[in-house]
């Protein structure tokens, strides 16, 4: 296979990058990006390249109701069809290049967890060579254009409020590599059948203000749970991001409670959301807590569901949910543009096959393309911890008892999303949710809760919960000027038994997605009557679609492994393994399949890194693995 390497120079050199159109200045000079030839591509993946540029056709190209096809994004099956930037991508010029042979860290996955962990590394002054299966680097975090001339959307993640409250993250200053951030006027809000809307706003009191007009006492409840979060928030931050156990933060958080107010934050944070709805609000405006708790893949009955719904609400009030300007691929490509800069090399179009291990050591990765690359000091899987244990390393060289708990290992819920090209704002009956970057769409708690157990039972949701992105809305980069790039996502069940809405098999078949997309845009039409008529391109990615896209989203699972307690913290992904360390010595976890789990806030990679880095200089990897062996058990 012919590895070739993408030069990025900056344009007094003649050559550039450009990404959504935009040509964009490179910091760096000796920028370096390896990808696969185009023409090494799988005909899979150079046809759905073609297909996602004939999928910008328009739909409704004239007036309301007029009957054009939706535009489609066309999917070559499964197997090797990519998204992400085709239609953008890079464009630059090209040189052959020596292979890459040995780095002091070899990085496996290029989403935001593995360029987060070669950053670090890379600061330290390790040579790093990351590998990214994908012809693009990025995983969850890539953007392009589409579903229709002029509009961006954004693959998967889109708001970012787990980034800005990241420590590492805040500490790589992606600003200073080209990244700006934009917000909406509301963080959030949840339109309610009767017309009104709860709506979280940055500022506190205008959102207990909002709430109390819902419900008598609302406002005082906010305030109530904003207190608690100015009390522990930081120390809680902290704690969260940190291997665990989080003993200084952890000490702090208890420090900062003290005796039985550590007893009764930990009932708060355990509460399934429904109960702390029941014991502290009276109207429909806590069903902004309800929606958020149902970003992880809990029902609003689940064991700590409540602690999710506040975290990303205070998160709102503090940091706001911020989108990158111009897609969310400009943040992988300032981290790219960070670890060029240091030297760290990417390598797209070539999966990693197998870690190499040598006496009980991680020493080597073999690449798709037969090349091994050595890794003087430390391999990083920043992949799905099942596509890591007894894949790229064979059960050989791991303890039985990981095996069997690897058995136990269960994934989040599948995906399903949908990106509209529209051609004004979603008509809201509440004007207020016009201002909102996030919607949640749901007609209540008890439909959130017949929707988690249809998935829980198999079946595909007949009323689906759908989270959706007012793009334009948080970023006017994103379409022209008086359109919105909106997007929504639900879930459906990982093994498909069944359709409460009666149509369905789960095969999501071309007929298949287009039914339940059709379902998605009736559920929001129920909050915004009209609004499909304003639909000029769609673009739909149903769960298979999300695993070709990236191998660790598995069904379409998005956040490495479920968010149920069961699996979180010291069980995260298995029990004793809350930790990046492996049974491998000099072999990290850095994906989300590690504590603290999913989403964009690259601490999954950071703890990975760091991991390495401590036990490099203290030379402790053996003893380090054998420590995680005698945890596990053998
Ligand atoms: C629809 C959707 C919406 C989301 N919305 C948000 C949001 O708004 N905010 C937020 O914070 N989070 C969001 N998330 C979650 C977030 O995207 C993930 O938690 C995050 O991307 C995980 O980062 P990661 O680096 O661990 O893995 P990934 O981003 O999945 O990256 C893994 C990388 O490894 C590569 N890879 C896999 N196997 C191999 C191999 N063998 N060899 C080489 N490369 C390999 C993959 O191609 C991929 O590039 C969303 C996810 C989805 C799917």
């Amino acid at each position: 296979m012919n590895v070739r390497v993408l030069e990025l120079i900056d344009g007094s050199s003649g050559s550039r990058i450009e990404l959504e159109g935009n040509r964009l200045p490179v910091t760096h000079t000796k920028d370096v990006i390896h990808v696969l030839d185009s023409g090494s591509l799988s005909p899979a993946v150079r046809d759905h390249r073609e297909s996602n540029r004939a999928a910008e056709r328009p739909r409704h190209a004239g007036q309301p109701g007029t009957a054009e096809p939706v535009s489609r994004q066309a999917w070559p099956g499964s197997g090797t069809a990519l998204v992400g930037w085709p239609s953008a991508g890079y464009r630059v010029g090209m040189a052959e290049r020596a292979s890459a042979g040995a780095a002091d860290a070899v990085i496996i996955g290029a989403g935001p967890n593995g360029l987060v962990a070669a950053n670090v590394l890379a600061d330290a002054g390790w040579q790093v060579v990351v590998c990214e299966q994908q012809p693009e680097p990025g995983g969850g975090v890539r953007s392009g254009r589409g579903p229709a001339a002029g509009f961006i959307y954004d693959h998967c993640s889109a708001f970012y409020p787990l980034t800005a409250a990241s420590g590492v993250l805040q500490s790589l200053e992606l600003e200073r590599y080209g990244l700006r951030w934009s917000q909406a006027e509301h963080v959030l809000a949840h339109p309610l059948p009767d017309g009104r809307a709860a709506v979280l706003s940055r500022d506190v009191e205008q959102t207990a203000s909002a709430l109390e007009a819902l419900g008598a006492g609302d406002g005082a409840a906010w305030r109530r749970l904003y207190a608690l979060w100015q009390q522990t928030g930081p120390q809680l931050l902290d704690a969260l991001f940190v291997p665990f156990p989080p003993v200084r933060s952890g000490v702090r958080l208890a420090a900062k409670l003290r005796g039985p107010g550590m007893l009764r934050f930990a009932r708060f944070a355990l509460l399934p959301v429904r109960r702390l709805i029941q014991e502290e609000f009276t109207g429909p405006g806590a069903l902004l807590l309800a929606g958020c708790a149902m970003h992880a893949d809990l029902m609003p009955e689940s064991t700590a569901s409540s602690i999710f719904g506040w975290l990303l609400t205070m998160l709102g009030h503090q940091y706001g949910w911020p989108v990158a300007e111009g897609g969310s691929g400009q943040i992988t490509l300032a981290l790219l543009r960070r670890l060029t800069g240091q030297g760290g090399t990417v390598r797209c179009g070539d999966a990693v096959r197998q870690v190499v291990v040598r006496r009980g050591r991680a020493v080597a990765v073999r690449t798709a393309s037969g090349e091994q690359i050595t890794a003087r000091r430390a391999v990083l899987a920043a992949v799905a911890a099942p596509r890591l244990y007894g894949e790229l390393v064979s059960w050989d060289h791991l303890p039985s008892r990981l095996r069997e708990d690897m058995r136990r290992f269960e994934w989040d819920h599948a995906t399903f999303k949908v990106d509209w090209a529209l051609r004004e704002p979603v008509p809201w009956r509440s004007p207020a949710v016009a201002g909102a970057g996030t919607v949640h769409i749901a007609g209540g708690l008890d439909e959130m809760t017949e929707y988690s157990a249809q998935i829980a039972t198999g079946r595909v949701p007949e009323h689906p919960v759908v989270l959706t992105g007012q793009m334009t809305t948080a970023d006017p980069s994103r379409s022209p000027a008086g359109t919105e790039s909106l997007w929504g996502y639900t879930h459906v069940p990982q093994r498909v038994r069944g359709d409460a809405g009666g149509e369905l098999t789960g095969g999501w078949n071309e007929k298949e997605r287009e039914v339940f997309a059709d379902r998605i845009e009736a559920q929001i039409g129920r909050f915004a009557p009209g609004w499909q008529e304003l639909i000029i391109g769609r673009r739909i990615t149903a769960p298979g679609q999300f695993e070709a896209s990236d191998a660790s989203m598995v069904g379409g699972a998005l956040n490495g492994g479920t968010s149920a307690v069961h699996q979180q913290l010291m069980f995260r992904p298995t029990p004793g393994l809350g930790r990046p360390e492996t049974p491998i010595a000099g072999l990290y976890l850095a994906s989300s399949s590690a504590h603290p789990g999913g989403g964009v806030h690259g601490a999954c990679g950071a703890n990975a890194a760091r991991a390495a880095l401590s036990a490099a200089r203290a030379r402790l990897q053996r003893v380090a693995a054998a420590g995680v062996r005698s945890a596990i058990g053998r």
